[in-house]
């Protein structure tokens, strides 16, 4: 007989799976099913991951008890946390935790109660604990210590007990719903019945008790009696919780252009066959992306499977989502980092249980449980909103090709400025090129103009509102159009500088300077969010002439307001969006024509749609090239060319200005021309040259430790067992400090490697676990494929 071992991934940070017995009494759990087991002396809910082999050598201790049977993930999905974590080195629990209801995998809970059998075992235990009433199975598990043998189970098996999953402790909310029975005759005399009948009807028999009584409580009364009467019918439903939609007012769909047309032949015919196929749709900004994206997921749709879309960001694509609202009404949800962890929980719910088919989300959304998964757009998928920064570093860019390729579906990148990646891929044949080359709509391009910052400044004039900027805000108001000021640098100073000693005050937990807020009442931290009131002398001389230099979007906001007084001046960046609907409310408010000049950061240059912006100016558009980040001018080309499409979308024509130090750094003068070809060609001449990705690949080890000594003993050792280990197949860069070489109050050093990603992936996985053990990385992080090697 074969053995009963399962591997079980526990909710912990270890890099392992843990091996456990499954007693003959339990039913066999199937891979994805949550079982109870013994660690070290706690019981914790782990998730099976799969069987696994006996070793006889080791007294492997018993799975306690089994909570469900059947899997709550798909088994897809279960794939692609496995492939998580391998890919990344991440610990599996973690990756699981992605693929499961939210709240993970203590989320729902299974309850014992007894069936009408249980009688005359006065003496059992479980009976004798569960006849107060029904008992999460994990308190039983907890309760019967010393039992490991699980009478639960046998007592289940002989259907003595039963379990169900517990939908109010599930998350779930029960709401009370009112049916009239047949042929009601209302009792005459009785006005709150008579009333609450005629209610009934009127809503076709059937109705939400909160819902009839909501303007009249008093009738609650009624509605019980009716019942008592067996008139009514009261039973509980489970509630869907959920953004309050905007009823999207169905939009004209339009007939496809000839050049859609022709992007929109292979993809169809890739869904039609069910046929995994990676496509990057090159498009530039307006070209009408989105109809495309939207008439493969009607073609999915109709096959009767299920799509993703994932945006970077969804507050700032608000086009997008009530695009997807008007077109596919009931059966969309849109996954929120704004929701509510109820709202969450239930739209997760709807669309494991197929109700919602087609899932509109960021990062996260692509472990979104639809089951046959059709299509996955990647909309703007250059942005790095798609990398998590933490374990598990994932880029979901890429987890969307992979989950594609796993379940057949399709896939669909788009963007106007493709990451390097995306556009090597494609080159290669990897990925089915199409292209959209024109706006719809609109006369051409924007005219594009820089403003050297050094020359204003040679004379005499402000550099953050250069005159000709100044003159083109005037310009504007007068015309009653709006304007876009994009500085991608929130706060007011970047630095607080001690006049006498020349220091700058700096964040006590990491090596960076604060930034100071609101005209210099309080001084930040933008790494670990440390923030205090703005110190008013020196850390260092205690002098105090202290002076606030650089300038963030809050400053620009009051140089503008202070040139041009008359002008409605708003602003939008990550301090303003931190309150919920913030961040759309400002949006609307600029849509509305409430506003005429909105300040923001990168938050501003995503896709709007704002008829009536006819200027965007870039009041610094060097920020992020003085980056020590190899993606700086990449970083920097892309935001230039979508804040750049941003004006003179419709018929009015747009103008752009760009300030700045470095006029003719490539980045700039190929965005201002939109020539992303000549960009391509130049930044991967230096990605070659310097070995960077894509033309290699890249895994960063980041060793932190409170003790410098520590992390970099561990960072040297590490190096060199990696360079042992190379055999030429990768190269090993370090260790180093880290360019961030304290956050949060811990030293950082890294190893960096180019090279083979499955060989060097391999040696790392060697070296960690011959260095620090199987189970446990302490202080290490792993970055596979990162974005920045800060
Ligand atoms: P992108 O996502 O590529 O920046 P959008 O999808 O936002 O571009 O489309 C730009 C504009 O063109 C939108 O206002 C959209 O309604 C319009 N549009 C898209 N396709 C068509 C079409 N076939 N005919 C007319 N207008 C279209
Ligand atoms: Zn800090």
């Amino acid at each position: 007989m074969p053995a009963r071992v399962v591997a079980v991934a526990l909710p912990l940070p270890v890099q392992t799976t843990f091996t456990y017995r499954v007693p003959e009494a339990l039913p066999w759990p199937e891979r994805g099913a949550r079982v109870v087991v013994p660690f070290g002396t706690r019981r914790i809910v782990g998730m099976v991951t799969g069987p696994a082999a006996d070793d006889p050598a080791l007294s492997l201790k018993d799975v306690l008890d089994v909570v469900d049977e059947a899997p709550l993930a798909t088994p897809p999905l279960l794939d692609l946390a496995a492939w998580l974590a391998d890919h990344y080195l991440a610990p599996p629990g973690e990756c699981y935790r992605l693929v499961l209801p939210p709240g993970g995998i203590r989320a729902s809970r299974a309850v014992a109660r007894l069936s009408g059998e249980a009688a005359g075992e006065a003496g059992d235990p479980v009976v004798a604990a569960l006849a107060g009433g029904p008992l999460p199975v994990s308190t039983l598990a907890r309760r019967l210590e010393g039992d490991p043998t699980s009478r639960l189970s046998r007592l289940r098996r002989e259907g003595r007990v039963v379990v169900d999953q517990d939908l109010g402790a599930a998350g779930f909310r029960l709401v009370q719903v009112a049916t009239l029975a047949d042929e009601v005759a209302p009792p005459t005399g009785k006005a709150a019945q008579q009333e609450v009948v005629s209610r009934l009807r009127a809503a076709g028999g059937r109705a939400r008790v909160s819902d009839l009584v909501r303007d009249r409580p008093s009738l609650r009364g009624a509605v019980t009696r009716l019942a008592e009467a067996g008139l009514v019918r009261l039973h509980d439903e489970r509630d869907t919780r959920g953004p309050e939609m905007l009823p999207a007012e169905a939009a004209a769909v339009h007939p496809p252009t000839a050049d859609q047309q022709a992007a929109l032949a292979p993809l169809l015919a890739a869904v039609e066959a069910r046929r995994f196929e990676p496509f990057l749709l090159h498009g530039i900004t307006g070209s009408g992306k989105t109809e495309v994206y939207f008439r493969a997921a009607e073609r999915a749709l109709g096959q009767g499977r299920g799509v993703i879309v994932l945006v970077p960001e969804i507050a700032l694509t608000p086009l997008l989502v009530r695009a997807a609202l008007a077109r596919f009404g009931a059966t969309v949800t849109v996954l929120h980092s704004e929701l509510a962890a109820g709202e969450r929980h239930d739209q997760w719910w709807r669309i494991r249980e197929g109700e919602a088919r087609v899932v509109v989300g960021a990062r996260s959304a692509v472990f979104a449980p639809v089951g046959e998964l059709g299509l996955v757009v990647v909309d703007e998928e250059h942005e790095s909103a798609y990398k998590q920064e933490e374990s598990p570093r994932y880029h979901a860019r890429d987890v969307a090709v992979m989950r594609a390729r796993m379940e057949g579906a399709t896939v669909v990148l788009g963007s106007a400025t493709p990451s390097l990646e995306s556009h090597v891929n494609a080159d290669k044949g990897k990925y089915t090129r199409l292209v959209l080359p024109a706006r719809i709509g609109v006369r051409g391009l924007p005219k594009v103009d820089v403003v050297d910052r050094r020359e204003a400044m040679k004379a005499g004039a402000d550099p953050m509102l250069t005159p000709p900027l100044r003159e083109a805000l005037e310009e504007r108001l007068r015309r009653g159009e709006q304007a876009l000021l994009l500085l991608n640098r929130r706060g007011y100073a970047t630095s607080l500088l001690c006049r006498e000693c020349g220091q700058s005050a700096s964040c006590p937990n990491c090596s960076v300077l604060v930034t100071v807020h609101q005209a210099g009442r309080t001084a930040q931290c933008h790494y670990c969010g440390f923030q205090s009131q703005a110190p008013r002398a020196c850390a260092f001389c205690q002098g105090e002439y202290l002076r606030l230099t650089g300038y963030g979007t809050e400053k620009v906001v009051e140089a503008v307001k202070a040139a041009l007084p008359k002008a409605r001046v708003d602003r939008l960046d990550r301090d303003r969006a931190s309150r919920r609907g913030e961040a759309a409310r400002v949006l609307a408010a600029f849509g509305a024509g409430e506003t005429d000049i909105l300040v923001g950061t990168q938050l501003i240059a995503k896709g709007h749609d704002f008829p009536r912006v006819t200027l965007v100016g870039v009041v610094d558009a060097d920020v992020g090239l003085g980056l020590p980040d190899f993606r700086a001018a990449e970083r920097t080309f892309q935001l230039l060319t979508q804040v750049a499409g941003r004006a003179g979308r419709a018929d009015l024509a747009g103008e752009v200005i760009l300030q700045s130090h470095l006029p003719d750094h490539y980045a700039l003068r190929l965005a201002c021309a939109q020539d992303y070809a000549g960009f391509f060609a130049r930044e991967m001449e230096f990605r070659r040259t310097m070995a960077y990705p894509p033309a290699v690949a890249l895994i960063n080890v980041i060793l932190r430790s409170r003790e410098a000594v520590a992390a970099s003993q561990d960072a040297q050792a590490l190096a060199a067992r990696l360079r042992a280990l190379a055999a030429g197949r990768y190269r090993v860069l370090g260790p180093a400090r880290a360019p961030l070489a304290r956050l949060k109050q811990e030293h950082r050093f890294q190893v960096l490697l180019k090279g083979g990603r499955a060989s060097m992936r391999a040696a790392v996985k060697k070296a960690l676990v011959e260095r620090f053990g199987e189970v446990r990385w302490p202080g290490v992080a792993v970055d596979v494929d990162p974005l920045s090697v800060m």
